[in-house]
């Protein structure tokens, strides 16, 4: 039987309507809406779409935001911005979209930061927390995909989740996770120089794939009745299509699935759940749940 399709959409829709629920909780109590402020620098159009995503799914969680938009600006200037957000008590998360433009050094704005209001888990004192164990701010992805696997009543204590990709931003955290107490899992981290990855791809019971290679991953390299995570998000063409290309993930879909016993497809798996743990934690800055 072909793997059970673990649907992104439908469960980051319920995601989002606990956080709604949760936030009618917290105004109700006397307390204001939660506020996000986002800085969005440059003119991808990508970055754009991303930034109205969130805004949009804010608002429907009845989160206030507003969008800083940059056409350009220099290194001194967003660092001061950021201080503000800091300082400003009406502003619990504060989200700069990455990419910045290269004369910009991200690492030197996310240390910027205050920790306390980094919803999307890039601060070195929310990694750290993360590798530790303790409790954080958790970057969107990672938590959207262990989220994915807890709703799916997916069992991961003791069993061994290969992560192929080490980035900070997906491969490194939840790979952390995985190895947190209560999930349990026993963890491989593989990435471009590891060596023989169809061997250890196929002893995974869950893999997950975060490369950014379209369908990298193949049957020949899936155990059968393996859970499959596909973060990739890849452009290939195609012209049937008018805008002459479509997504496809890391994993060859159909053939993958054919061997898993559950699969996410791209679009529509991880990609949704990534927006509703952004409003998850911009809940938990406004409750102050992390701080320090
Ligand atoms: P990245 O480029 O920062 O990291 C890719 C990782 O893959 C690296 O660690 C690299 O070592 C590894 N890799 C590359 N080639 C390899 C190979 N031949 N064998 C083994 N490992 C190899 O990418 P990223 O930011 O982690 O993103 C990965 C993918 O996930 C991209 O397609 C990105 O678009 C997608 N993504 C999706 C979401 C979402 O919301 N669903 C969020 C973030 C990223």
């Amino acid at each position: 039987m072909p793997g059970h399709i673990i649907d992104g959409k439908a469960i980051a829709a319920a995601v989002r309507a606990d956080v709604r629920r949760d936030v009618d909780a917290w105004t109700a109590a006397g307390n204001r809406p939660p506020y996000l402020a986002v800085v969005l620098v440059g003119d991808d159009p990508a970055s754009a779409a991303y930034v109205r995503g969130k805004t949009v799914a804010a608002a429907e969680a009845g989160i206030r935001s507003d969008t800083i938009i940059y056409d350009d600006v220099s290194e001194d200037r967003l660092l001061e911005i950021v201080h503000q957000l800091n300082e400003d008590d009406a502003v619990d998360g504060i989200l700069v979209q990455l990419p910045l433009p290269d004369h910009v050094n991200e690492s030197r704005v996310i240390h910027a930061m205050d920790p306390n209001k980094d919803v999307d888990g890039f601060h070195p004192q929310n990694v750290g927390r993360l590798s530790i164990g303790e409790s954080g701010f958790v970057s969107a992805t990672p938590a959207g995909i262990m989220e994915m696997l807890r709703r799916s009543e997916i069992q991961t204590e003791g069993r061994h989740a290969v992560v192929i990709g080490r980035s900070n931003i997906v491969g490194r955290p939840v790979s952390s996770l995985l190895l947190r107490r209560g999930i349990d899992a026993t963890v491989t981290t593989c990435h471009s120089r590891t060596r023989n990855l169809p061997e250890i791809s196929r002893q995974a019971d869950i893999l997950i794939a975060a490369i950014g290679r379209a369908e990298f991953v193949t049957a020949d390299m899936v155990k059968d009745g393996a859970v499959v995570i596909d973060v990739g998000i890849n452009r290939v063409e195609d012209n049937t299509r008018e805008r002459g290309y479509r997504l496809v993930g890391d994993v060859a879909f159909e053939s993958v699935r054919k061997h898993s016993s559950a699969i996410t497809p791209v679009p529509g798996g991880v990609g949704p759940m990534t927006i509703a743990m952004l409003l998850k934690n911009t809940l938990a800055a406004a409750r102050g749940d992390y701080r320090l």
